[in-house]
Parts: C-alpha cells; structure tokens; sequence
C-alpha cells in the first residue's frame, strides 16, 4: 500500500525508495512471505518526496561490468540476474556492453576480461586488427583508428529509467511493501549503537532493522549517525591517505542527441546495439569545426534513447566533475540551477559522436537542448561502501554508479532475513580502508572504472 502517514513501528524501516531502497524492500518482502518468517507489510519504505526522485529517476541507464575493481564483477552478476528476472517490468534490454580503449589500456581489459569470466560474466576481448574489425562487424562507419582493443561484455544493456522505477515500485506494491511517500526522516534517536527510532516530520517509528539507501543525501544521514567526516585509507602496497573526506559530490554531465534524418542507429543485422564506451587516454577532443578541449579527455558512452527522448536518437555523457565534500543537494536533478551540464558539453559530446562514428556527422544541430543534471555522494575510493552503520542499520551507498546494481538489494535483503554473512557483500565493507583493503587500481582518467 501507499500512505503519506508513518507507523508507530515497523521490523524493517528501508530509507529511499531509488534504486536500491526499492530492491532491497522488494527482496526482503519476498523473502519475508516465502520463508514464512513475516510479511511484506513488515517492510516500510520511506521517501521524502517518492520513488526515482534521486538519481535513479535520471540516470541513463547503462547496465555494464567494465570495472577495474573485481569484487563488483560478481555484483553486477548477482544483479543481471535480477534485471533478467522481469526484463519487461523492469525495463532491461539485454544488448550487451562494448569498451573501447587504446593500447595503454590493454593489460587492463585483459584483466577485466579474466576477473568477469571467472565470476560467471561472459565477455569476449578483441585486440589489435580483430578490434577494429570487430567494431566494424557492429558499427560499419565506424573511426577504428585509435581502436587497439574492444572488450564485448554479453550480459550487459540498458534499462530506462521510467520503466525501472514504475517497475520497482509496482513489485514492492504486489508483496505489500508498506510505502510512505512525501515523508522526510529528519534523524535517529540512538542508544548504545542502536537506532532505537527513525525520526520522521510526521512522528517516530521504533525499528528493529534500518537499511539507509540515501543516494546523494548520504552525508546527511551519516552526520545523524555521528559518524566522522574524514577517515583514513590504507592501500594493499602499505601507502596511506590521511583524512580523506568520507563523501565527495559530483556532478554528472550527460545528453541526448537526435539521430541525422536518414540515420539509423541498428546493427547490420537490424538489431539495437550494444551500449558502446570508448576511453581514447591519448586522443584530443575536436570539433567538426577545429574547436578543441585542451583540458578534458576523450571519453565518451552512448546507448539508444528513443523511450527517453520520444525519436530516434541515443543518449550518453561523459567523466563526472568534482565539486567536493559540500554540495547543495536540494532541489535535486534538473531542478538544481547550480548543477546543470555547462555549455561546452553539447559541443564536446557530439564531437566525440562524430569523431566515431560516420553516422553522427553534423550531430551537434541535433542535440536536445534541455535541463540535464544530477550529482552524486562518491566515497573516499570511488567504489560503493555495502554495511553496517550502526548494530541494527545496515548503509547501502554505491558511490554514484550503481542504478546499475539492482541486485545489490536482494543481496542485502538476503543476508537481513538469514542473518549470514553474504560473500559477495564483503570485500565492501568500511573495515577495508583501515585494513589496508583500500580499492583504487585503475588506470583511467573517470572516477567509474
Ligand atoms: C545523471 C546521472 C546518470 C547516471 N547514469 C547511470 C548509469 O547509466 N548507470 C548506472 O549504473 N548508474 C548511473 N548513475 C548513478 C545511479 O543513478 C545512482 O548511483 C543510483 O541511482 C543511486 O540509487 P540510490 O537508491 O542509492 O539513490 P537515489 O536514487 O538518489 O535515491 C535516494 C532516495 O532517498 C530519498 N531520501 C534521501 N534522504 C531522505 C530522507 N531524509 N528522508 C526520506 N527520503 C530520503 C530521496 O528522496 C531519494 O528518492 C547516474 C547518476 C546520475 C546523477
């Protein structure tokens, strides 16, 4: 059901309905009623506004696994399987996932190549000439020149963000999830490491259990929390980073461009393609008419965006720009006057369309010219922090890339409802920063791979 009134008590009480909030209430429902150890009405989820108003209602979308972090391997596995689930509801398309890199990259995609592999993920890599002709056998027109190899991950796509969200909030319904929307919490009362209650502007709720899935709202929670702003991070090779913010904020740059009038945008085989990112660590960005960008690297990801932009067209952005530990969160998205994408991207982003691809020649007229903004919480090594925050609140915080991670809720719902450790959880914890088990190996210029 949904309500704009709080109960008195709940068993769980998941904070956010994104991505992640939605999931995990969702799975513990179904989790609750199968095992028969309660009901999907023992699960509150709860929004200041609704479901999608963070993030997740205006992320592009893309479902990937080109990361050179390898414990998110077996995540995004765990979390195709629940987008394979209900592709329909949830909106997945299952076109795959092509990265393009140059030759600095190699010895990285064929690590990636490995770890995926070996974790259950199916990826081809093509290097040298079988690169470039692999590219060409997808996208004809195709610019191969920079291209020294291509990694094809199968299991990968892309899922709009309308259908994914309606999706989410309609299983959380269907198990009886209780969904109080247009409520903010506002605090937690705390005894002896317990939340004892979450506050909320209409009254308290007691609850057993707490899983905060804040996005960028994260930083608020955690000073509520009374936990440190600054921590830490020791490095596997012994190095160290003192006092490194606990959350960074920025902000993403993204847009849609109409395709050409006798454009398309299918494979030979008439097929949607793959969702295509392409990293050039040593090409320039320029311009059809010579403008270049002497501070910004080329890279660049696309997938296509009819179902969003309502014509034939794609949909794609580029490396995220720090703002740092503060940020004005509130209004959040396209709303927000101070995060906008600045002028300069239509003009970088289609050249990198038309550098690629013959197809795009002349994009830049088409782009869609409207509010396209949205930031993120990033934590102090860019990978997402899945834990225990308190002894009765577990924090889901995927370092603003993980619409993709849909399968991180039944993770979590799965190790609430058996109380067990979950192996794939693990290497996530915060415990790994004072450990020595700091993640931070990646040879790119975007804070994502
Ligand atoms: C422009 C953009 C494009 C992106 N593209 C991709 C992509 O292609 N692929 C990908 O994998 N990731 C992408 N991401 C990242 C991805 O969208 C996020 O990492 C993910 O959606 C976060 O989900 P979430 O559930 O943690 O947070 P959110 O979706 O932000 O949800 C948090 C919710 O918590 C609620 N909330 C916060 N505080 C309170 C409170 N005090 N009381 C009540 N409710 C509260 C908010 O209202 C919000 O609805 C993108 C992000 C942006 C901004």
């Amino acid at each position: 059901m949904t309500s704009t009134q709080t109960p008195e008590s709940a068993a769980y009480v998941v904070i956010g309905a994104g991505m992640h909030g939605m999931s995990t209430a969702w799975h513990l429902a179904m989790a609750l009623e199968k095992s028969g150890k309660g009901k999907g009405g023992d699960v509150v989820l709860i929004d200041k506004t609704g479901p999608g108003a963070g993030a997740t209602g205006v992320a592009c979308g893309c479902v990937r696994n080109f990361y050179m972090t390898g414990p998110l391997h077996t995540i995004l596995r765990h979390s195709v399987d629940v987008w394979q689930s209900d592709p329909a509801n949830l909106g997945f398309q299952q076109v795959g996932y092509v990265s393009v890199g140059e030759d600095n990259q190699t010895s990285d995609y064929e690590k990636i190549h490995k770890s995926q592999n070996d974790a259950g993920y199916p990826s081809n890599i093509y290097v040298g000439q079988e690169a470039k002709s692999y590219l060409k056998s997808i996208w004809p027109d195709f610019n191969t020149e920079k291209a020294d190899v291509v990694l094809h991950e199968k299991p990968s796509g892309y899922a709009g963000t309308h259908l994914a969200v309606r999706g989410l909030h309609e299983k959380c319904l269907q198990w009886g999830v209780n969904c109080v929307f247009g409520t903010a919490v506002t605090g937690y009362d705390m005894t002896n490491g317990c939340i004892t209650a979450v506050n909320t502007g209409k009254g308290s709720i007691k609850a057993d259990c707490v899983v905060i899935c804040a996005g960028a709202w994260v930083g608020k929670h955690w000073d509520w929390l009374g936990k440190p702003r600054t921590l830490n991070m020791r490095y596997p090779d012994g190095g160290i980073t003192e006092s490194a913010d606990m959350w960074t904020y920025w902000r993403l740059l993204e847009g849609e461009v109409y395709l050409n009038e006798d454009a398309t945008y299918r494979t030979p085989d008439d097929r949607d393609p793959p969702v295509l990112h392409v990293e050039l660590m040593n090409t320039p960005v320029v311009t059809e008419d010579g403008k270049s960008f002497p501070d910004l690297h080329f890279y660049t990801y696309l997938r296509y965006a009819a179902e969003r932009i309502g014509a034939p067209g794609v949909q794609g952005g580029t490396i995220p720009i720090k703002i740092g530990p503060d940020a004005q969160i509130d209004p959040y998205g396209h709303a927000n006057d101070s995060y906008q994408a600045d002028p300069w991207f239509a003009d970088y982003y289609c050249a990198t369309l038309s550098y690629l691809m013959d197809r795009f020649k002349g994009c830049r007229a088409n782009f869609k010219d409207r509010r396209n903004g949205g930031i993120g919480a990033f934590t102090p090594d860019n990978v997402p922090v899945f834990d225990w925050v308190a002894d009765n609140a577990y924090m889901i915080a995927d370092s603003n890339h993980g619409y993709k991670m849909i399968g991180v809720g039944k993770l979590v719902a799965q190790h609430l409802t058996e109380s067990q450790p979950v192996e794939a959880l693990a290497p996530f914890a915060l415990t790994r920063y004072e450990q020595g088990l700091t993640f931070g190996e990646r040879n790119s210029n975007c804070p994502w791979v």
